[in-house]
Order: C-alpha cells, then structure tokens, then sequence
C-alpha cells in the first residue's frame, strides 16, 4: 500500500498542522489513505473542499478518504454523508498520536461513526507537535491557535476554539530545529496572533516572544510574522520592529474595513484612525516597513459612502498587499443574519478594491528598481525579498539560501533580479 496523500486547504496554520499530521501518520505505520485538511473561512471554501475530496477519491481508487480541519469541525455531517468520506477528524483529534493508532486500518462503516470531532471549545492546551522539516523553504511555527474575539463574520472561533498559546520554551525549541535543519526564515502563525501569551504565567507578549527567539536563536537569519490585529500590538513587539533587523519589514494587517460603522458591525477592536496612525508609527520606527492587509468588500450595510472608506484606507495606510474577500455570510454567524448586499454590488467592490491593490503593488515595485535586496530563494528562478516582495532571475539560484540582488526591473506581479556576481 502506498505512503498516505495530504492535501492542504486555507492558511499557513493548516500548513503547519499537515507537517505534524504527516509525521503522526508515519509513526503510526498509516498506509493507503488520503488526508484533506479543510478550510471554511467562506462558503467557497467549503465548496473547494468537496470538489477537491471527490477528485482526490478518483485519483486513489480505495484508498480511505479522511477529511479533517475547520469545514470538517464546523459541519462534519456535510462531509460525513459523502460516499467518498471514511471518517471526519476535529482539529483537535487531527494533532493526537492516539487518532491516527485508530486510522491505521479503517472499515467501511455508517455515517454517524464516521465522524471523530470533539467540542473544540473544551480544548485547552496547544498540540505542542514540533515538526522536522516543512515542504518549501519558509517554515510556519504555530505558537498560537483559537480565537477570544467573536468578530460578526467569522466562523473561525467555531471552528478552532478559543485562544490558547504554545508556551515561549516549545517555540523557541521548534525553531532551533528548523534551523539546525538549515532553514533561513521562520513565519510565527497562529489565529490570532496578538493575543498570544495571555494565557501564560506573567502573561507575556508577542513582542516578548519575538525578542526572546532572537536572543535564544542567533543563526536564525530571518523571522516573520503572520497576519496580525494592529491594535492590539504590544510596545516589545513595536521595539522589535525598531531595532531587530532580523525581524522581517512587513506585517500582514487583518484591517478588514476602512469605516467606522461597518468596524462597529463587524465587532472589529480598532477604528480607521487607528490603522493609520499604527502604520505611520511603524513605518516612523522601520523606514522600510511593508504593509498587506486583507479587507471584505460588501460587508451587509455597506453604503458607497462607507465602501469609499475602505477603498481610500490602501493609500492612507499605504497597503501594498492586498487580500480581498467578497462577503460570504456563514451559517450561524451574527452577520448572516444582517440584510445583505445583492451579489453584483459584493462583486464589483471586490473588484474595484483588488484593482486599486493591484496599482499599490505596481507602484511598490516600480519604486524597488535599481535597489539591491537580500532574497530567499524558494526555488531556482523565485525567491521573496525581505519586505516579501516576490523577485524572478533569469538565472537558477541555489534554492533555500539569501541571496544579495540588484533589482534590475519589474513586471506585473514581481521583481526581475540579477544576483550580486
Ligand atoms: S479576530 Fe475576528 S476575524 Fe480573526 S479569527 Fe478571531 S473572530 Fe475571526
């Protein structure tokens, strides 16, 4: 029988957790079996998930179809009824040793015992898996996971549980072995993020965290930080930005909205001047700081007046980054029960925002040419620059090592790179 295929659906937190599923998997000797570790920030991502079981079912005639990850935690009978699906693992069940010992050899059996998923909300601790090895050259830590906030769109919490962090010693230790296993960038991931450390002793910060694997860590060459809430940032984390150039210059900012009313709909913690003046206060700190950010287009209520506040934030925080989401309301959130905009309206401010994001980024890369950067190769002709700036070279590079290049010109979507001879 052959080694188990995974397929990973979503963000970089799943990313991570399909590392540690595939080395739970090898120990425990599971032969023959898919794995897909779903998403359901949407509705379409919930779609994609069972479009992608039923091809992978065609593709492994036989094999047991295992379907784990937020869409498997949110609604496991969606999944459990599906002919293709042997069993429906929760997120906490997918990260114990014991789960996949079960999995070995599984039986044809009905829908209800199919499905293996525990309240997530009853999990308390982090599954401190630490993984070997990750499949690309930037490797996700997970150092928080759930969600304290209950933000009117998202299904997030329902589906990950409420906060819990992965205690600074087992983070530090991860990413020495990722170092020692020679890898030069690090991404800190988790739900969300800032809150990581209240529920520690001391309740230490982020900022701490990230101080402490700098000191602890000295051969890692370079730490990013995944998607963060601005206001909730605290004043380690704003030193570290200052004066830690080992702490990548960019931050992934989950604003969601430029109004303040719609802020106030969502349940959002920070209104449209503090965005701005957050970012103005990171760049004053770090001159070279980068911005992304990911912003709902036709959240329910939105007026074109409130629609042009979102649009207008990508130049009043300067966002190069975009990540757009038309709204999708999701069963048993607040905001699905709000009167919804009509489809075309959602659609065309999704497309108006990812077409003033795509002019923030030409005019980002236009304004690099003639620099040089230092880019981590992730493969022979891509790498990303410090501000995560994707560079192409004519010319194949060694894969997982920093380069130095000139930037020689720019096309829609990159960098053109010349190595340093
Ligand atoms: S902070 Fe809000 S948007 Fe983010 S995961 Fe929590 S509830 Fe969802």
């Amino acid at each position: 029988m052959s080694a188990p295929v995974f397929s990973t659906l979503g963000c970089r937190l799943n990313a991570y957790e399909t590392e540690a599923m595939k080395e739970l998997a090898a120990s425990a000797g599971l032969q023959g079996a898919v794995i897909v570790n779903t998403c359901a920030v949407t509705a379409e991502a919930v779609r994609k998930a069972k479009q992608e079981i039923r091809k992978l079912a065609r593709e492994n005639p036989g094999a047991a179809m295992i379907v784990t990850g937020c869409a498997a935690q949110t609604e496991p009978e969606t999944f459990a009824v599906m002919p293709e699906v042997t069993r429906v693992i929760g997120n906490s069940e997918k990260m114990q040793a014991e789960t996949w010992r079960t999995l070995r050899a599984p039986d044809l059996i009905g829908v209800t015992e199919k499905i293996m998923v525990d309240d997530i909300m009853s999990v308390k601790e982090t599954a401190g898996h630490l993984i070997d090895g990750f499949g690309r050259h930037r490797a996700y830590v997970q150092v928080q996971n759930g969600c304290d906030h209950r933000c009117t769109f998202c299904i997030i919490p329902y589906g990950r549980g409420n906060s819990r962090s992965v205690p600074a010693g087992v983070v530090v230790e991860q990413i020495k072995r990722l170092v020692d296993k020679g890898f030069a960038e690090v991404v800190l991931t988790g739900v969300d993020l800032t809150s990581w450390g209240a529920d520690l002793p001391a309740a230490p910060r982020l900022g701490d965290l990230v101080l402490r694997i700098l000191r602890l860590v000295p051969d890692l060459a370079r730490l990013r930080i995944s998607s963060i809430d601005s206001i909730e940032v605290d004043p380690a984390l704003m030193q570290a930005i200052a004066t830690e150039s080992r702490l990548m210059p960019h931050l992934h900012l989950s604003l969601q909205a430029g109004d303040d009313m719609i802020l106030k709909r969502m349940k959002r913690r920070h209104l449209r001047d503090n965005a701005i003046a957050f970012c103005e206060e990171a760049r004053r700190l770090r001159p070279d700081m980068i911005f992304g950010a990911d912003i709902i287009a036709g959240f329910p209520t939105e007026t074109d007046a409130m629609f042009d506040n979102s649009l207008r934030l990508i130049a009043d925080c300067d966002l190069t980054f975009l990540h757009v989401f038309p709204f999708s309301p999701r069963k048993g959130t607040p905001a699905a029960r709000m009167p919804q905009l009509q489809g075309p309206v959602i659609k065309d401010r999704a497309a108006r925002l990812r077409g003033a994001g795509e002019q923030a980024l030409q005019r980002h890369l236009i304004s690099q040419i003639g620099q040089s950067h230092r880019v981590l190769v992730e493969s022979a002709n891509m790498g990303r620059t410090e501000q995560f700036t994707e560079v192409r070279f004519e010319t194949p590079q060694p894969e997982g090592r920093i380069v130095q290049a000139n930037i020689a010109g720019a096309d829609r979507a990159h960098l053109v790179g010349e190595p340093f001879a």
